[in-house]
């Protein structure tokens, strides 16, 4: 590598990274993207309209077109949820996508440079000096005036330059990706299908997400001790997927919490699942990873004109002001309707209400709630809260 200092080495070349880089070379900076090569990352690939408009996702990405979800309970009653207004939830395939959005950033003037990560020092003049490897083992080093870490959930980079934080909570998630078959009966082509099951997974969800000539099968859990591989192979058969042929089986964790610093005060931040931000409930971390980075590269940019660290912290702050309220309530959530089948059940009977599947489509396509409905989210809020206290009955009975 030749002596130049970048301005930025971005690790990691997933949604977060490259979002980074590319924002901070189209600015003008000098960005380096590190990514080690081979491994397609382990992902449904649903990504709501605003990650597509805010990021300009073409729609020769898109693998399918989703236009309702099916919710479907432990009892097995199932409950549809159309999006109304016409428009859909983003399929991407995860090699693909995060291929393009590497290149789109090296066509804004980011070096791409395929390698891992190693480990993390000074240089004499107080520098980062960034050291991965080749595809052959051997060490290369970078200096940098910043480094942003997108090497995702247990990043490396937090590790070798950030103090411990803890161990945040997460969810282990897994997937096999199966063809799709000529006709399937329990299957349509633009609808999602979730399973709330104890069977499926005690803690999170199952699901059955199409993308066009393949379909991702999978579920996720905290449990140690629970078998998602058992649990996938049960889905599978009860949704009559169980002979297609599989093309992949792989998983990885869900950070569910953004951590407490993202930075080091100095000129290391953190980004994505790096940084935690994967939304508990949903599981939805594309968007979040793709916002984050572009704040990190904001607050980047702000380090790099006025030399105050302190700045790096502005992406925490602002990812936090919009969407701390949103990750706290999907994590009550989570934490509440999650837990047992007899919730579950209730779960999935209140997604039959009109209001609560319109403010559900609307936060989760536009990550904004129509603030001027205030008599919807009355009308959810005191449902929910008799549902909660099992004053409610559904149509169905218990
Ligand atoms: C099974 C599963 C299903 C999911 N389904 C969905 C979904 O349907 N919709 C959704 O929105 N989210 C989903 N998610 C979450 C989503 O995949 C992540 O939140 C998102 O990919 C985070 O992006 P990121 O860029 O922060 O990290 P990643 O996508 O993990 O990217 C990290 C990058 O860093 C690179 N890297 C790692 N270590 C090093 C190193 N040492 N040196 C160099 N490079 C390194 C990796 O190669 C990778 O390119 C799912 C996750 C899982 C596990």
């Amino acid at each position: 590598m030749s002596n130049d200092i970048f301005d930025v080495i971005v690790v990691g070349g997933g949604p977060a990274g490259a979002t980074a880089a590319h924002d901070l070379a189209r600015a003008g900076r000098k960005v380096m993207l590190l990514d080690r090569a081979g491994r397609i990352k382990p992902c449904g690939g649903a990504i709501p309209p605003r990650l597509i408009r805010d990021f300009d996702i073409p729609d020769h990405l898109l693998k399918a077109k989703i236009r309702s979800a099916r919710m479907v309970a432990p009892s097995g009653t199932s409950v549809d949820m159309p999006i109304d207004t016409g428009g859909f939830v983003g399929m991407v395939d995860r090699d693909e996508f995060d291929e393009w959005l590497r290149e789109r950033a090296a066509t804004a003037g980011a070096k791409r440079v395929t390698g891992t990560f190693d480990h993390f020092d000074r240089d004499a003049n107080g520098h980062c000096l960034i050291t991965w490897r080749d595809k052959f083992g051997k060490e290369e080093s970078a200096q940098a005036r910043l480094v942003i870490g997108a090497d995702g959930a247990n990043s490396a980079v937090a590790r070798a330059a950030l103090p411990p934080s803890g161990r945040a909570p997460f969810v282990f998630a897994y997937h096999e990706i199966v063809r799709t078959p000529q006709q399937s009966e329990a299957i349509a082509p633009n609808r999602c299908d979730v399973y709330y099951q104890g069977k499926i997974s005690p803690d999170f969800y199952g699901w059955v997400f199409p993308h066009g000539d393949t379909i991702s099968i999978g579920t996720g859990s905290a449990h140690k001790g629970f078998s998602l591989r058992n649990a996938v192979a049960e889905l599978r058969k009860d949704v009559g997927l169980e002979d297609a042929p599989t093309c992949r089986r792989e998983g990885a964790p869900l950070p569910l919490y953004p951590a407490k610093k993202w930075d080091n005060g100095r000129d290391v931040l953190v980004t994505g699942d790096a940084a935690g931000v994967v939304a508990p409930a949903s599981g939805e971390g594309i968007y979040y990873a793709m916002l984050s980075g572009r704040l990190a590269g904001e607050a980047c940019m702000e380090t790099l004109r006025t030399g105050d660290g302190r700045a790096l912290a502005g992406a925490r702050k602002k990812f936090m002001r919009d969407h701390g309220r949103i990750f706290l309530v999907l994590w009550v959530m989570q934490t509440f309707w999650y837990r047992s089948d007899r919730f579950r059940e209730r779960f999935v009977k209140i997604c039959r209400d009109p209001d609560v599947q319109r403010l559900t489509w609307e936060s989760y396509m536009n990550k904004a709630l129509v603030k001027t409905d205030v008599m919807a989210h009355i009308r959810v809020f005191f449902k929910d809260l008799g549902h909660i206290l099992g004053l409610v009955r559904s149509p169905h009975g218990s």
